[in-house]
């Protein structure tokens, strides 16, 4: 057996008993220990591991040999020879992210050093229409792994960001049943020819600021997706907060205005109703055609379909007092609906990612205002409130870990009583 067989997707690998595998085993634990520390000395990997110098340089020896691991280079004496970096060969293997939302396709392949290789790839195509979206799905994936020349044997998997209901149990859209009733997985796999792993939009944005972003080394932190929508993912303990059924994290669908308009899922005057950046186009639209006075006007020439959420963001920015009271508005609601988790929760942090975070203070300074008012003090004050830095790039980046966690944890148990 070698590596590749322990990475396969659902490996039947459950106890190792020949040396063979053992050592198989301990690779595993290489490659985790320096995919996750990137640089490590032989003397460095035996403590964690707990073999001996002599197996960890035999084993350093063979993954050299199969282009799993380079050496980095030299470190500085403690006496004797310097010791020898090693780190992954970031060529070794890729991951495919994939970001579905219900407009358009992003795509990046991404090394082992989680650096993307190419120009990120971005489609127009509506989920909606299942099977065309499919068929362009198909053709950007292809047409990416070719133009970087990676064969498809090199690739441990696919991230796949959606929107959307999913059932975590059955592996099902809710909101997309057209990609028919088998798990979602199957049918990007069988569609891709790559293992697939798949998550709900928000919470993949909740693993990007966790591994790459401002979460990084937190333990208790919410990532609100403000967007078309409004999501939540919540990192509790450390770990992706999923719920029963992986539904946790509609925050957007919480009422705020008994009366209020109808949503997108059924029912009455949720918080996505009146804080999305769907609603704020709406009102922009609506008050812009009954006369109201803005620099938004100008930007879509008379034309109040025009009117998308990067011109709001634009006209508050230039200090347009209808565009800034949009925001003002939304964070308002968004507040209301915060201050019921921060009391619930107690986070250290929430991270305001999505569209709208790009209107950046516009936004968090009203929400940062009304939560003084709506949370109690002692508890309000664990929690900081930052405008995502990693934007847009959250959700691509967040692809990498719904693969990689797969990988690493899956470990197949020695059994001592054989060796
Ligand atoms: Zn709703």
């Amino acid at each position: 057996m070698n590596l590749s067989e322990l990475f396969e997707k659902n490996s039947k690998v459950s106890a190792i008993n020949s040396g063979q595998g053992k050592k198989t085993f301990l690779k595993k634990k290489v490659f985790s220990i320096l995919y996750v520390e990137e640089q490590k000395t032989i003397a460095d990997l035996c403590i964690p591991i707990g073999v001996s110098i002599p197996t960890i340089t035999r084993i350093m020896q063979e993954l050299k040999d199969e282009g799993w691991v380079t050496e980095l280079g030299t470190g500085e004496s403690r006496g004797g020879r310097r010791p020898v970096y090693f780190g992954l060969n970031p060529g070794a293997r890729f991951i495919v992210g994939i970001e579905i939302t219900s407009k358009y396709l992003r795509i990046n392949i991404f090394d082992l050093k989680n650096r993307p290789v190419a120009k990120t790839v971005e489609k127009e195509t509506e989920l909606k229409n299942t099977k065309v979206f499919l068929e362009v799905l198909k053709a950007e994936v292809e047409a990416l792994i070719s133009r970087q020349n990676i064969n498809k044997s090199k690739i441990l998997g696919a991230g796949i960001s959606i929107p959307g209901l999913i059932d975590v149990k059955t592996g099902t859209s809710y909101s997309y049943p057209s990609l028919g009733e088998k798990p979602l997985y199957q049918v990007f796999e069988k569609l891709l020819g790559i293992p697939a792993y798949i998550e709900h939009d928000t919470k993949v944005m909740a693993l990007g600021e966790s591994w790459f972003g401002l979460a990084k080394n937190r333990s208790n932190v919410l990532c609100l997706n403000v967007g078309a929508g409004i999501g939540l993912g919540m990192i509790i303990q450390g770990q992706l907060y999923q719920g029963h059924s992986g539904f946790s994290g509609e925050f957007g669908h919480i009422q705020m205005e008994p009366n209020g308009e109808l949503c997108d899922c059924g029912k009455i005057g949720c918080l996505e109703t009146v804080a999305s950046g769907t609603s704020i186009v709406k009102k922009a639209k609506q008050k812009i055609e009954e006369g109201t006075n803005s620099i938004i006007r100008k930007a879509i020439e008379g034309e109040t379909e025009k009117i998308r959420l990067p011109n709001i963001i634009s006209a508050a920015k230039q200090g347009d007092q209808f565009a800034i009271e949009l925001f003002e508005e939304a964070g308002v609601y968004l507040a209301r609906g915060l201050a019921v988790l921060i009391h619930l929760l107690n986070p250290e942090m929430i991270i305001l990612g999505g569209d709208m975070a790009q209107a950046g203070n516009l936004l968090s300074d009203p929400i940062q205002q009304k939560l003084n008012k709506y949370t109690i003090n002692r508890i309000r004050q664990d929690t900081v409130i930052h405008i995502s830095e990693l934007g847009e790039q959250a959700v691509l980046f967040g692809t990498i870990p719904i693969v990689m966690t797969q990988i690493l944890s899956q470990e197949p148990k020695i059994n001592n009583h054989n060796n």
